[in-house]
Parts: structure tokens; C-alpha cells; sequence
């Protein structure tokens, strides 16, 4: 434990030394013991930190809760945005918003044990730009165990960077990383991928993910495919070269294989005039080649939609509103 004891320690700063980001999303079953857990951790720092929550447009009491929360404890700030924007958007709006000279980045759900966080706090000075968490044992279902698993691998073997097999987004940041992922400005925003991007001094740190503490995953199984899409497409050309790779591949089958009928039928009249011979291996083909012809346009799209949200320069996230501007409004 790090003892650098300083005189009111835990007082609230504009310049605090930690910054925590905490997205939520419709958790008012587990808000309240969260963060509980969450301060008594932090308050063990003995330095000045602030609780960044992002209300993601919850639809439950999470808001109140948060409104209460701040009401009691000057370090909790919390901002909402005007509608679900989703996890990754609603972390990249928390590090717009954290000032700390090290910033953390926790799920609101209790799954990210908050011991290992202060312990990352504690141990990325002065060695090492980024801590991440990778999940050792997940106590999710084997279904979505299984689909973690294949999407992980498959990210590392396409991209060039260096994604951690099972890394989230649970980790510690030094500023300077913050303040990179901040300025890609990326509309679509694959926080541990940008993470990994960024290099540095990197260290994993293996851990337990606990089922959640209460209430339900938000990631639906569309949800997460939705993620996994973007992470790839965000982090890699690798499709794109695929798509050169399987089309020029197929192309020359298909001439090799149209060649070879020729000859057949110009020196051994071979199909003869029966014309229905050939014709399910016909079918299969143009259904095998028009399926993928359309799944390659749709990799493409996937590229163009990246480019085309880039153009539309709309924001990233929408804050409805905040307890610092409402405790501003109380002042005036
Ligand atoms: N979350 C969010 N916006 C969303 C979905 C989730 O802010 O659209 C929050 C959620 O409240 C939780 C964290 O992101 O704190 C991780 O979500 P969840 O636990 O549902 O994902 P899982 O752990 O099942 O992958
Ligand atoms: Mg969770």
C-alpha cells in the first residue's frame, strides 16, 4: 500500500491525482454497494481522486442514485447523456471529463474487483504508461466464455498491434495515454484498442471477473457482435486485404475451371447435349460466389460506414446534463 499520507488527503480537488470512470447503464440494483466498495478502496490511496460516472440514458433510478450519491460525497461527479450512446461512448465521454493525472476506467456492475484497481493505481508510477486487467476466469456463461475466446484470438491474429488475449477495459492509464485516445477523436471509439495502440509501457495484470452484483448484462448477443465488428474493423485492413486474397482466388479457380470444361467438351463432347448435366454444381457455384460477393460488399461497407461517420462530424456523445452544472445552478 502506497502511505504518502497528505493533510485531508481524500478532500475533493479540482486537480485530483486519480480519476475513476465508471459507465453505467440502468444499474440502480447495484450502484449504491458499487460504490460504496468503491470509495472505501479509493479512500485507502490517501490521495485526492474524483468518481467520474456517465449515466449512459438509463431508464431506472440510476440517475437519481448518482444525484444522491454526488449530493453526499463531493468526489462523485456524474454526467448524463441524452440517450443510450453505449458502453465504449460512454467511457470516451468519462476520460473527456476526468482530470486525473492517472486515470482508471471500472464497469458500474461489480464484475472489476476494486482492490485490483487501487492496486494498479499503486503500481503504474513512476514504471509503466498502462495497467490492464485480463480476465483469468470469467463467470459468465460458456456460451459468451466461447465467443470471447475465438474473438480475442481472432483479433490478435488480424490486427498489428498488440490487443491482449482477454483484456477489457478495466485498466489504469497515465494522462498522456488519456489524452491520446481523446484526441483520436475517433466517432466510433474501441477504448482498448486504442489503448493497446498507443504502446508504452504496458502491463497485464491477471484477475478473477466476478459475476456481476446484481441486475442483468446489457450486451446482447447483437450488442456484442456489434462490438466485436467494430473492434476489428476499427483496428485492422486485414478484411479488406481478405476480400483481394479470396477474390483473386476464387477468380482463378473459376478460369481454371472453365478452361477445363472447354476442352472437355471441344475434344471429348463431354457433358454431351443433356443439358441438365451440371447443373447443381452450377447452382452451388453461383450461390457460393453470390453469398460471398455480398458479404465482401458488406466488409467494405463496414470500412465505408467508419468513413462516413467520421464525415458527418457528429458528436460522439450528448451530456444532458451533470451534477457539476447543477450544483452550479444551486450556487447562482
Ligand atoms: N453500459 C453502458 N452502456 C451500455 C451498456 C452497458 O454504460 O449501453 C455499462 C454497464 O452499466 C456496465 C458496463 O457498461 O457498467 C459493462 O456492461 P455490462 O455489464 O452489461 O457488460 P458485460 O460485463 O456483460 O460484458
Ligand atoms: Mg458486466
Amino acid at each position: 500500500m502506497n502511505n504518502n499520507c497528505q493533510e485531508n488527503p481524500t478532500q475533493p480537488t479540482d486537480n485530483p491525482e486519480y480519476s475513476v470512470v465508471i459507465p453505467v447503464y440502468n444499474e440502480e440494483q447495484v450502484l449504491p454497494l458499487f460504490t460504496s466498495n468503491l470509495i472505501s478502496a479509493m479512500d485507502g490511496l490517501r490521495k485526492g481522486y474524483e468518481l467520474v460516472f456517465v449515466d449512459d440514458g438509463s431508464t431506472d433510478k440510476t440517475w437519481q442514485i448518482l444525484n444522491e450519491l454526488s449530493k453526499s460525497n463531493p468526489n462523485i461527479i456524474a454526467y448524463r447523456l441524452s440517450r443510450n450512446f453505449g458502453h465504449q461512448k460512454a467511457i470516451y465521454a468519462g476520460l473527456q471529463h476526468a482530470k486525473g493525472r492517472t486515470v482508471g476506467i471500472i464497469d458500474g456492475d461489480g464484475q472489476d474487483p476494486v482492490e485490483v484497481l487501487v492496486d494498479m493505481f499503486n503500481c503504474i508510477e513512476p514504471n509503466y504508461d498502462v495497467i490492464f486487467g485480463v480476465r483469468k476466469k470469467r463467470k459468465e456463461g460458456p456460451f459468451k466464455r466461447f465467443c470471447y475466446f475465438l474473438f480475442y484470438r481472432f483479433l490478435n491474429r488480424i490486427t498489428k498491434i498488440d490487443i491482449p488475449l482477454d483484456s477489457g477495459d478495466f485498466s489504469v492509464m497515465d494522462r498522456e495515454v488519456v489524452q491520446f485516445i481523446i484526441n483520436v477523436n475517433d466517432p466510433n471509439p474501441f477504448i482498448r484498442g486504442l489503448r493497446s495502440w498507443y504502446g508504452g509501457k504496458q502491463k497485464a495484470y491477471e484477475y478473477e471477473r466476478d459475476a456481476r452484483q446484481g441486475g442483468e448484462s446489457k450486451y446482447s448477443f447483437l450488442q456484442l457482435l456489434d462490438l466485436a465488428i467494430n473492434g476489428v474493423t476499427s483496428c485492422s485492413k486485414w478484411p479488406l486485404r481478405f476480400a483481394v486474397y479470396l477474390g483473386g482466388g476464387v477468380s482463378l479457380a473459376t478460369l481454371l475451371y472453365s478452361m477445363i470444361t472447354v476442352l472437355l467438351k471441344i475434344f471429348f463432347d463431354y457433358p454431351s447435349d443433356n443439358f441438365s448435366i451440371g447443373w447443381t454444381s452450377l447452382i452451388a457455384i453461383i450461390g457460393l460466389v453470390g453469398g460471398m460477393n455480398i458479404f465482401l460488399i458488406g466488409v467494405i461497407g463496414e470500412y465505408l460506414s467508419h468513413v462516413f461517420d467520421a464525415t458527418m462530424k457528429h458528436p460522439t456523445f450528448i451530456i444532458k446534463e451533470s451534477t457539476v452544472s447543477k450544483n452550479n445552478k444551486l450556487d447562482k
